[in-house]
C-alpha cells in the first residue's frame, strides 16, 4: 500500500533498525520503546489485521518471532517477553499493517496495562452463551 509506513520500511523507502527479515517477515525495533529491544514484525505483504492476514503469513510470522525472542534471551537477558498485537482502532491499533509487538520486561519496569487486569470471576452463563455463539459462527 502506498500510504502505509510500514511497507515504506520494508521498501527501504523509510529508515528502520532491522533485527530480521527473511521472504516473507520484516522485524525491526520500534521507534517508541516501551523498553529496550521492543521489536515489531510485519509481513512484507500489506495486511492491516489478524481479519485479513494469510494464514502463510502469520505462520511465517510466529517461527520469526520464535527465533528472535531467543535472540532477545541471549542478548538482552530480560526477565520475560511479552507478545502483543491489536487489531483495529477500538483495540488501539495506530499502524494499519499487521504487527507483532515483542516487548522485553526487565526488572522494575513499570506494569504492562493490557498484562496486568483485575481479575473479576466473570457470570458463568453469560460465558458459557458467548462461547456457543462464537464456537457457532467459527467458519
Ligand atoms: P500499534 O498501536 O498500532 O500496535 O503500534 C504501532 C507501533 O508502531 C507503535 O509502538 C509505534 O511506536 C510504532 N511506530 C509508528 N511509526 C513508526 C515508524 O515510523 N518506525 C518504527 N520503527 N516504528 C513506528
Ligand atoms: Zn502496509
Amino acid at each position: 500500500m502506498d500510504d502505509c509506513i510500514f511497507c515504506k520500511i520494508v521498501k527501504g523507502e523509510i529508515p528502520s533498525f532491522k533485527v530480521y527479515e527473511d521472504e516473507k517477515v520484516f522485524a525491526f525495533e520500534d521507534i517508541n520503546p516501551i523498553s529496550p529491544g521492543h521489536t515489531l514484525i510485519i509481513p512484507k505483504r500489506h495486511a492491516q489485521d489478524l481479519w485479513e492476514i494469510s494464514g502463510d503469513d502469520l505462520t511465517a510470522i510466529h517461527l520469526a518471532s520464535k527465533k528472535i525472542i531467543k535472540a532477545i534471551q541471549d542478548a538482552l537477558q530480560p526477565s520475560g517477553v511479552a507478545c502483543v498485537q491489536l487489531n483495529g482502532p477500538g483495540a488501539n491499533q495506530v499502524v494499519l499493517h499487521y504487527h507483532l509487538h515483542l516487548v522485553p520486561r526487565l526488572a522494575g519496569d513499570p506494569e504492562l496495562p493490557v498484562a496486568t487486569w483485575e481479575l473479576k470471576e466473570g457470570d458463568m452463563e453469560a460465558v458459557r452463551e458467548t462461547a456457543d455463539k462464537i464456537a457457532a459462527a467459527i467458519k
